[in-house]
């Protein structure tokens, strides 16, 4: 596996894989990798002749009162796991080799960032946006690999990559969970042993909401009630938004059909953890 920290090198192996007609799939992380991001991996590994997989904590993503310097890294076995699941590429540039001096340029997307964590997080989405923008430009991927654990940067990625016509198949992967129910995260790794027993409360209350709708309930804010109950039974945890949406335009919906997406961020200690689920196939 090779890693590159520079762009000029790196541009000029995508050049040369390119001119072999080499398929090359793009997992892009910020690292402190887990099953999660693996699941992503392997599925790159087995669609692509090449899988790169970046690691990097994208400063532009996280908003001043955020976590950015405590954000978890681990290089070392970052690139172990990658080359255990025989990634070929690991890019691993520096804020200074995305971001130089003079950097001046953003992308953005509007409504699809307009709710659930673009409220909560001023400017993520736009940093995300633009570090994609970046890394599809510079890797040229033909399938890129995204968990739905970001349900709605997943949908802004699709929506970005057709409106600037990235010719990039933009891959969703299931949720990988603990055995508890909890979504895998970096961020686990703030909680303490208390707040990690706690944390199963998310998907816990998440679970029921689905049951209900299985149930036949097609309020949303009766499945939200519920769902919300479960989650401040447990006091270490805060509700930062619980929300049900429309995946096509992610605004509040009233009534339960397919593509619902009911979703979820929680405070427990200072881990904000993520949770949604989907529905797909209602009558
Ligand atoms: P991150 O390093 O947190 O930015 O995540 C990098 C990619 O891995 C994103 O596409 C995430 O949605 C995905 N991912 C993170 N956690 C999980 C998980 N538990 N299951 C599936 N995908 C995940």
């Amino acid at each position: 596996m090779l890693e590159v920290k520079n762009i000029a090198d790196l541009k000029q192996k995508i050049k040369d894989l390119k001119a072999e007609n080499k398929t090359i799939g793009l997992v892009p992380t910020m690292g402190f990798l887990h099953e999660g991001h693996g699941s992503l991996i392997k599925k790159a590994r087995e669609e692509n002749d090449i899988v790169v997989v970046s690691v990097f904590v994208n400063p532009k993503q996280f908003a001043a009162n955020e976590d950015l310097s405590n954000y978890p890294r681990d290089l070392v076995k970052d690139s172990a796991y990658c080359r255990e699941l025989h990634a070929d590429i690991l890019f691993i540039p520096d804020a200074d080799e995305i971001y130089p001096a003079g950097f001046n340029s953003f992308a953005d997307i509007y409504q699809l960032g307009d709710n659930l964590c673009g409220i909560k997080r001023a400017g993520h989405f736009r940093g995300v946006c633009t570090i994609i923008v970046k890394l599809f430009n510079l890797i040229k991927p033909n399938r890129a690999y995204f968990g739905q654990k970001d349900a709605q940067q997943l949908a802004i990625i699709k929506r970005i990559t057709a409106d600037f016509n990235f010719d990039v198949e933009v891959i969703g992967c299931p949720i990988v969970r603990e055995a508890d129910g909890l979504a895998k995260s970096s961020r686990n790794t703030y909680l303490n042993s208390e707040e990690r027993k706690a944390a199963a409360i998310i998907n816990k209350a998440m679970q029921t909401g689905q049951k209900i709708i299985a149930d036949g309930e097609k309020n949303t804010a009766v499945v939200l009630e519920k769902i919300r109950a479960i989650i401040e039974s447990e006091k270490l945890a805060r509700i930062d938004y619980l929300q049900a949406v429309d995946l096509e335009n992610m605004q509040d919906i009233a009534t339960v059909k397919n593509n619902t997406l009911f979703a979820t961020a929680v405070f427990v200690g200072k881990a904000r953890l993520l949770d949604n689920f989907l529905i797909e196939n209602i009558d």
